[in-house]
C-alpha cells in the first residue's frame, strides 16, 4: 500500500526558540492522533535547524515523524561557497530532500535538467526525494499544463531505474496556488494527479504507479485538507504557510487519517 504523507515545509522561517516550540506542538498533537502504519509527517526545517529539530523528535514518534531537507547541491563536495550537499544532509539524519521546489526554479532559475543530478546525489546518500512539478497560472491558461507537467516529470525523473523510483515521492504544487490562499479545487487536483500516475505507469507500470505517493501542495489549510485527502490520487500534502502553526499542521494530519 502507498504511504499517505503530510510534509511541512518551512522555507527561510523559525529561529531556534521558534522551531523548538513548533516541532514540540507537532509531537505533542500527534500523541493525541491515531497514526496507521502507511501514514508518514515530514518536516522540513531550514539548514541550520536541521539537526536540532531532529534531536527534538521523541523516540517513540522517530519511526512516523521524519526530516527533510529543502534543497542541497548537485555536486557531493568541493568549491562550492555557501551550498550544501547529499551527503552532509545524511550525516545529520534527513530522511528526505525536497527538490524542485516552484520557489527554486523560480528564484534561483532551477531546471528539470538542472535537478535531475541533485535527484542522483540524494538517492546515492540513502534517502528520499520529494520531487515538486507544477504549472504558472499563464501556462494553465494557455492550455499548456499537461504539456509542462509531463516535460517536468520526464527530464527530471524518468531515467531513473525502476528500483531507484521506490525512493521519489512526487508532490504537484500549481505555482499559482502556492501561498497564494487560492487553493486548486478538488476536482483539478484530482485530475493532474491521475494524469501523473498514468505516466507513472506508461514509464514503469502499474505496480510502481500504484505504490508512488503523489502529494498535492498549494494553500492547504485544515478548512480544505479533508476534501483534497479524499481524492482517490492524492495521498497526502506538501504545506507550507499552515505548517508554522503546530495546531493547524496537526489537524491537516487528522484530515488524512
Ligand atoms: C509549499 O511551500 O510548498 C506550499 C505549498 O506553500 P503554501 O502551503 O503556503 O501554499
Amino acid at each position: 500500500m502507498r504511504k499517505k504523507i503530510v510534509t511541512g515545509n518551512w522555507k527561510m522561517n523559525t529561529n531556534t526558540d521558534e522551531g523548538k516550540n513548533l516541532i514540540k506542538s507537532i509531537s505533542d498533537g500527534l500523541e493525541m492522533v491515531y497514526m496507521p502504519p502507511e501514514l508518514e509527517v515530514i518536516v522540513a526545517p531550514p539548514y541550520p535547524y536541521l539537526p536540532i529539530i531532529r534531536q527534538e523528535i521523541p523516540t517513540k514518534l522517530a519511526h512516523a515523524l521524519k526530516l527533510s531537507a529543502q534543497d542541497c547541491h548537485v555536486n557531493l563536495k568541493g568549491a562550492f561557497t555557501g551550498d550544501v550537499s547529499a551527503p552532509m544532509l545524511k550525516d545529520i539524519g534527513c530522511d528526505y530532500v525536497i527538490l524542485g521546489h516552484s520557489e527554486r526554479r523560480k528564484y534561483s532559475g532551477e531546471t528539470s535538467k538542472y535537478i535531475k543530478p541533485k535527484v542522483e546525489r540524494v538517492l546515492e546518500n540513502n534517502m528520499k526525494v520529494i520531487y515538486c512539478c507544477g504549472e504558472t497560472l499563464g501556462e494553465r491558461k494557455g492550455g499548456k499544463l499537461f504539456e509542462i507537467i509531463k516535460d517536468q516529470i520526464v527530464e527530471g525523473l524518468f531515467y531513473l531505474s525502476p528500483e531507484a523510483f521506490s525512493d521519489i515521492v512526487i508532490a504537484y504544487e500549481p505555482v499559482w496556488a502556492i501561498g497564494t490562499g487560492v487553493t486548486a479545487t478538488p476536482a483539478q487536483a484530482e485530475e493532474m494527479h491521475l494524469f501523473l500516475r498514468q505516466l507513472l505507469a506508461e514509464q514503469y507500470g502499474d505496480v510502481i504507479a500504484n505504490d508512488t505517493s503523489i502529494l498535492y501542495g498549494g494553500s492547504v489549510k485544515p478548512a480544505n485538507a479533508k476534501e483534497l485527502f479524499s481524492q482517490a490520487n492524492v495521498d497526502g500534502g506538501l504545506v507550507g504557510g499552515a505548517s508554522l502553526k503546530g495546531e493547524a499542521f496537526v489537524d491537516i494530519i487528522k484530515a488524512i487519517v
